[in-house]
Protein backbone atom coordinates (compact mmCIF):
# COMPACT_ATOMS: atom_id res chain seq x y z
CA UNK A 1 0.00 0.00 0.00
CA UNK A 2 1.66 3.32 -1.16
CA UNK A 3 0.22 6.25 0.43
CA UNK A 4 0.79 9.82 -0.05
CA UNK A 5 -0.17 12.71 3.11
CA UNK A 6 -0.56 15.86 1.02
CA UNK A 7 -1.00 19.07 3.37
CA UNK A 8 -0.18 22.18 4.59
CA UNK A 9 2.34 23.15 7.56
CA UNK A 10 0.29 22.23 10.48
CA UNK A 11 -2.32 20.28 8.96
CA UNK A 12 -1.42 17.32 11.25
CA UNK A 13 -0.52 14.91 8.55
CA UNK A 14 3.42 14.17 10.47
CA UNK A 15 1.12 12.86 13.22
CA UNK A 16 -1.43 10.83 11.08
CA UNK A 17 1.43 9.28 9.38
CA UNK A 18 3.14 8.05 12.04
CA UNK A 19 -0.09 6.87 13.36
CA UNK A 20 -1.32 5.28 10.19
CA UNK A 21 2.36 3.83 9.68
CA UNK A 22 2.24 1.91 12.95
CA UNK A 23 -1.17 0.59 12.22
CA UNK A 24 -0.31 -1.08 8.03
CA UNK A 25 3.41 -2.00 9.50
CA UNK A 26 5.20 0.45 7.24
CA UNK A 27 7.66 3.06 6.76
CA UNK A 28 6.47 6.77 7.68
CA UNK A 29 8.69 8.95 5.40
CA UNK A 30 9.07 12.26 5.99
CA UNK A 31 11.44 14.32 3.66
CA UNK A 32 11.29 17.23 6.56
CA UNK A 33 12.91 14.41 8.92
CA UNK A 34 15.58 13.74 6.63
CA UNK A 35 16.29 17.09 5.85
CA UNK A 36 16.15 18.45 9.66
CA UNK A 37 18.83 15.06 10.81
CA UNK A 38 21.20 16.36 7.53
CA UNK A 39 20.75 19.96 8.99
CA UNK A 40 21.97 18.96 12.19
CA UNK A 41 24.78 16.60 11.03
CA UNK A 42 25.74 18.81 8.75
CA UNK A 43 26.32 16.82 6.08
CA UNK A 44 26.48 18.55 2.39
CA UNK A 45 22.69 18.19 1.41
CA UNK A 46 22.05 19.61 4.96
CA UNK A 47 24.07 22.51 3.68
CA UNK A 48 22.06 23.15 0.79
CA UNK A 49 18.94 22.89 2.67
CA UNK A 50 19.45 24.85 5.97
CA UNK A 51 19.17 28.30 4.76
CA UNK A 52 16.24 27.25 2.73
CA UNK A 53 14.03 25.80 5.13
CA UNK A 54 15.26 28.94 7.68
CA UNK A 55 13.52 30.80 5.54
CA UNK A 56 10.45 28.38 4.50
CA UNK A 57 11.45 27.89 1.06
CA UNK A 58 11.39 24.56 -0.60
CA UNK A 59 14.48 22.89 -0.90
CA UNK A 60 15.58 21.76 -4.72
CA UNK A 61 13.52 18.95 -6.35
CA UNK A 62 16.82 17.35 -7.07
CA UNK A 63 18.16 16.88 -3.49
CA UNK A 64 14.48 15.86 -2.21
CA UNK A 65 14.20 13.53 -4.81
CA UNK A 66 17.62 12.00 -4.29
CA UNK A 67 16.29 11.35 -0.73
CA UNK A 68 13.62 9.92 -2.01
CA UNK A 69 14.60 7.36 -4.66
CA UNK A 70 17.08 5.84 -2.10
CA UNK A 71 14.40 5.42 0.73
CA UNK A 72 11.85 3.56 -1.24
CA UNK A 73 14.12 1.19 -2.78
CA UNK A 74 14.67 0.36 1.03
CA UNK A 75 13.78 -3.85 2.02
CA UNK A 76 11.00 -2.11 4.45
CA UNK A 77 9.60 -0.45 1.83
CA UNK A 78 8.72 -3.82 0.26
CA UNK A 79 4.78 -3.86 1.88
CA UNK A 80 4.14 -0.24 0.80
CA UNK A 81 5.03 3.43 2.31
CA UNK A 82 3.37 6.75 3.75
CA UNK A 83 5.07 9.67 2.06
CA UNK A 84 4.94 12.98 4.44
CA UNK A 85 5.88 15.85 2.83
CA UNK A 86 6.75 14.74 -0.63
CA UNK A 87 5.64 15.06 -3.25
CA UNK A 88 5.28 19.00 -2.73
CA UNK A 89 5.21 20.35 -6.11
CA UNK A 90 4.28 18.83 -9.50
CA UNK A 91 7.63 18.24 -10.93
CA UNK A 92 7.96 16.23 -7.79
CA UNK A 93 5.04 14.61 -8.42
CA UNK A 94 5.58 13.54 -12.14
CA UNK A 95 9.16 11.97 -10.87
CA UNK A 96 8.19 10.14 -8.06
CA UNK A 97 5.18 8.33 -10.94
CA UNK A 98 8.66 8.11 -13.03
CA UNK A 99 10.38 6.41 -10.07
CA UNK A 100 7.97 4.00 -9.27
CA UNK A 101 6.16 2.61 -12.48
CA UNK A 102 10.70 1.57 -12.76
CA UNK A 103 10.06 -0.45 -9.65
CA UNK A 104 6.49 -1.63 -10.74
CA UNK A 105 4.67 -0.08 -7.60
CA UNK A 106 2.47 2.79 -8.08
CA UNK A 107 0.26 5.33 -5.72
CA UNK A 108 -3.07 3.65 -4.11
CA UNK A 109 -4.41 6.56 -2.35
CA UNK A 110 -3.45 10.13 -1.37
CA UNK A 111 -5.07 11.94 1.48
CA UNK A 112 -5.45 15.93 1.50
CA UNK A 113 -5.83 17.06 4.94
CA UNK A 114 -7.57 20.44 4.29
CA UNK A 115 -7.72 22.90 7.39
CA UNK A 116 -7.99 26.80 7.74
CA UNK A 117 -4.62 29.09 7.50
CA UNK A 118 -6.00 30.79 10.88
CA UNK A 119 -5.68 27.96 12.79
CA UNK A 120 -2.32 26.27 11.06
CA UNK A 121 -0.89 29.42 12.09
CA UNK A 122 -1.75 28.59 15.83
CA UNK A 123 -1.19 24.89 15.63
CA UNK A 124 2.45 25.61 14.20
CA UNK A 125 3.48 28.41 16.08
CA UNK A 126 2.30 26.71 19.37
CA UNK A 127 4.13 23.49 18.86
CA UNK A 128 7.22 21.65 20.34
CA UNK A 129 8.07 18.14 21.17
CA UNK A 130 9.91 16.21 23.50
CA UNK A 131 13.51 16.21 23.06
CA UNK A 132 14.13 12.62 24.15
CA UNK A 133 10.93 11.06 22.66
CA UNK A 134 9.96 13.06 20.50
CA UNK A 135 6.13 13.42 21.13
CA UNK A 136 4.47 16.89 20.07
CA UNK A 137 2.42 19.21 22.23
CA UNK A 138 1.27 22.37 21.59
CA UNK A 139 0.83 25.66 23.62
CA UNK A 140 -2.71 26.26 22.56
CA UNK A 141 -4.02 22.75 21.76
CA UNK A 142 -2.05 19.87 23.87
CA UNK A 143 -0.29 20.54 26.65
CA UNK A 144 1.35 17.96 28.96
CA UNK A 145 -0.72 16.92 31.61
CA UNK A 146 1.71 17.69 34.21
CA UNK A 147 3.09 20.86 33.08
CA UNK A 148 7.10 20.65 32.12
CA UNK A 149 7.03 17.02 32.41
CA UNK A 150 6.35 14.65 28.77
CA UNK A 151 3.88 12.24 29.28
CA UNK A 152 5.16 9.78 26.92
CA UNK A 153 8.57 9.77 28.79
CA UNK A 154 9.04 11.91 31.66
CA UNK A 155 11.66 13.95 30.62
CA UNK A 156 11.66 17.37 31.29
CA UNK A 157 13.53 18.79 28.22
CA UNK A 158 11.35 20.00 25.44
CA UNK A 159 12.03 21.90 21.74
CA UNK A 160 10.86 23.85 19.15
CA UNK A 161 11.55 23.40 15.57
CA UNK A 162 14.07 26.07 14.06
CA UNK A 163 11.35 27.01 11.51
CA UNK A 164 8.21 27.78 13.66
CA UNK A 165 8.31 30.85 13.98
CA UNK A 166 5.85 33.03 12.59
CA UNK A 167 7.49 34.68 9.92
CA UNK A 168 8.86 31.60 8.23
CA UNK A 169 5.40 30.02 8.86
CA UNK A 170 3.78 32.66 6.52
CA UNK A 171 6.31 32.05 4.22
CA UNK A 172 5.63 27.94 4.24
CA UNK A 173 1.92 28.59 4.44
CA UNK A 174 2.52 30.78 0.71
CA UNK A 175 4.81 28.42 -0.83
CA UNK A 176 2.24 25.32 -0.20
CA UNK A 177 -1.21 27.50 -1.39
CA UNK A 178 1.32 28.10 -4.78
CA UNK A 179 2.80 24.54 -5.33
CA UNK A 180 0.04 22.74 -4.16
CA UNK A 181 -3.08 23.35 -5.64
CA UNK A 182 -1.67 21.94 -8.88
CA UNK A 183 -0.31 18.77 -7.26
CA UNK A 184 -4.62 18.70 -5.77
CA UNK A 185 -5.51 18.82 -9.43
CA UNK A 186 -3.21 16.10 -10.75
CA UNK A 187 -3.93 13.46 -8.12
CA UNK A 188 -7.79 14.07 -8.30
CA UNK A 189 -7.59 13.92 -11.97
CA UNK A 190 -6.25 10.20 -11.66
CA UNK A 191 -8.70 8.86 -8.65
CA UNK A 192 -6.33 8.91 -6.10
CA UNK A 193 -7.37 11.49 -3.88
CA UNK A 194 -9.14 11.70 -0.74
CA UNK A 195 -9.88 15.24 1.36
CA UNK A 196 -9.70 15.01 5.22
CA UNK A 197 -11.44 17.55 7.19
CA UNK A 198 -8.35 18.04 9.39
CA UNK A 199 -10.07 20.45 12.39
CA UNK A 200 -11.25 16.92 13.56
CA UNK A 201 -9.81 15.56 16.90
CA UNK A 202 -6.56 13.10 15.94
CA UNK A 203 -8.47 10.31 16.50
CA UNK A 204 -11.58 11.03 14.79
CA UNK A 205 -9.10 11.57 11.55
CA UNK A 206 -7.60 8.57 12.38
CA UNK A 207 -10.67 6.46 12.05
CA UNK A 208 -11.38 8.30 8.94
CA UNK A 209 -8.22 7.03 7.41
CA UNK A 210 -8.75 3.58 8.31
CA UNK A 211 -12.28 3.65 6.77
CA UNK A 212 -10.84 4.76 3.27
CA UNK A 213 -7.67 2.27 3.41
CA UNK A 214 -10.70 -0.63 3.72
CA UNK A 215 -11.72 0.68 0.44
CA UNK A 216 -8.60 -0.14 -1.41
P1 LIG B 1 6.07 21.53 7.10
O1 LIG B 1 5.20 20.72 6.17
O2 LIG B 1 5.45 21.70 8.46
O3 LIG B 1 6.62 22.78 6.50
P2 LIG B 1 8.19 19.59 6.84
O4 LIG B 1 8.88 18.95 7.98
O5 LIG B 1 7.40 18.72 5.93
O6 LIG B 1 7.31 20.69 7.52
O7 LIG B 1 9.23 20.42 5.95
C1 LIG B 1 10.10 21.37 6.49
C2 LIG B 1 10.91 22.05 5.39
O8 LIG B 1 11.69 21.04 4.68
C3 LIG B 1 10.09 22.74 4.29
O9 LIG B 1 9.72 24.04 4.63
C4 LIG B 1 11.08 22.68 3.11
O10 LIG B 1 12.05 23.67 3.20
C5 LIG B 1 11.77 21.34 3.28
N1 LIG B 1 11.10 20.25 2.50
C6 LIG B 1 10.45 19.17 3.02
N2 LIG B 1 9.96 18.39 2.03
C7 LIG B 1 10.29 18.98 0.86
C8 LIG B 1 10.07 18.70 -0.51
N3 LIG B 1 9.37 17.60 -0.91
N4 LIG B 1 10.57 19.54 -1.45
C9 LIG B 1 11.27 20.63 -1.11
N5 LIG B 1 11.50 20.98 0.17
C10 LIG B 1 11.04 20.18 1.15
Amino acid sequence: MNIIFLGAPGSGKGTQAAMLAKELNIPAISTGEVLRKEVDQQTEIGKIAKSRMELGKLVPDEVVVDIIKNRIVKLDCDKGFILDGFPRNLTQALILDEMLSELNKRIDRVFNFDVSEEVLIKRISGRFSCKKCGTVYNRYFRQPAKEGVCDNCGSIEFESRNDDNEATVKNRLKVYRESTFALIQFYQKNNLLVSVAAIESAPLIFEVLIKSMKTI
